[in-house]
């Protein structure tokens, strides 16, 4: 069996930072990149609020930056999944992989949330190319176009309200006549004048010759099906902590965040998380690499408290 001093478990922006700064701190963290390295900005195309980039730059891009400055420090990565992970006995951790078994006297999780997919034809197809799960990175490119949200949620009624700074249009696709959202989001989204609703209806394939171009939606009421032409599609639909791993071991709040302390502890001492697995809110690459790079700080200091 393999001993660490930190293992952290994701390598997307909050992983990779955290994997910086632990190797700063001379602590050779051993980050264990799950099944796509980078996480969720690996397949974001273009960024171009990431401080520092002033003619922007693509996810993979900074991806490849992010590993790359953490190596430098001593960072190894390990391109395999875990499976299993026992935070029962308390330090040092117990760590299973596909391929290996690990002691991690300190452990940072930082695997992310996955936004929840509608699960029809040319969604997946069209990621980047109209079709998107976040509006704060891909909205700007949609300027005075004519744009489609799935969802009824706070998340699908924000981001509404957000992407009406640029497009010429925003409808509103729900599959009933009641919104989720509250109350102040709601009003506003009704006082818009750039948003429609389409009530009581669904999307059942997306379209275009490549990049989006219209859908075919459904109405649930009366079952007739009738076409969408449109430059994209956001899709709000929830968003699911990838937290399976840890119920039953770690504290989680009712959607299945990881509850973190100030300092991004766990309910486990030694066990740290950063990013989108604890955080709901802000899910932006910045706010992930503010988070990692805090629980990389946090691991140091709790390391030489507990040697
Ligand atoms: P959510 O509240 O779970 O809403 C998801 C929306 O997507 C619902 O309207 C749901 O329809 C719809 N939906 C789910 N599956 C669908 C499917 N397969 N096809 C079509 N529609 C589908 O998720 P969220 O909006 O991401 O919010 C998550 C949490 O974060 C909530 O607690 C929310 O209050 C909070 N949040 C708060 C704010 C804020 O306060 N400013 C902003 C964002 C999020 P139904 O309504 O019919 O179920």
């Amino acid at each position: 069996m393999q001993k660490e001093k930190v293992v952290i478990i994701g390598s997307g922006p909050a992983g990779l930072t955290a994997a910086l700064y632990t190797a700063r701190a001379n602590l050779n963290p051993l980050v264990i990149s799950g099944n796509q390295l980078g996480g969720q900005i690996s397949i974001t195309n273009e960024v171009e609020n990431y401080p520092g980039f002033p003619e922007g730059t693509t996810g993979p891009e900074l991806v490849e930056l992010m590993q790359k400055q953490a190596e430098r420090f001593g960072a190894r990565i390990l391109m395999d999944e875990v499976t299993a992970m026992d935070f029962a006995k308390g330090s040092p951790f117990h760590i299973k992989t596909h391929g290996d078994e690990f002691e991690a006297e300190s452990v940072i999780l930082t695997i992310g949330a996955s936004p929840n997919r509608l699960g029809i034809p040319g969604e997946e197809e069209f990621i980047g190319r109209g079709v998107s799960f976040c509006a704060t990175c891909d909205g700007f490119f949609f300027r005075d176009k004519d744009v489609l949200v799935v969802g009824g949620g706070d998340s699908a009624i924000e981001e509404a309200l957000f992407l009406t700074r640029f497009v010429n249009r925003v409808r509103v696709i729900h599959r009933r006549d009641e919104l989720r959202a509250g109350e102040a989001l709601k009003r506003r989204a009704f006082e818009n004048e750039k948003i429609e609703f389409i009530w009581d209806s669904v999307l059942e394939e997306i379209r275009g010759e490549g990049k989006v171009e219209s859908a075919l939606a459904r109405s649930v009421k009366n079952d007739d099906a009738f076409a969408l032409d449109t430059d994209g599609v956001f899709i709000f639909i929830g968003h699911l902590p990838n937290s399976s791993l840890f119920e039953g071991q770690l504290v989680l709040d009712e959607n299945g965040y990881l509850i973190t302390d100030e300092r991004m502890m766990t309910s486990v001492p030694g066990v740290f998380a950063a990013g989108e697995i604890q955080d709901s809110v802000f899910r932006q690459i910045t706010t992930s690499v503010g988070q990692g790079a805090a629980a990389g700080m946090m691991t140091e200091r709790w390391l030489e408290e507990h040697e």
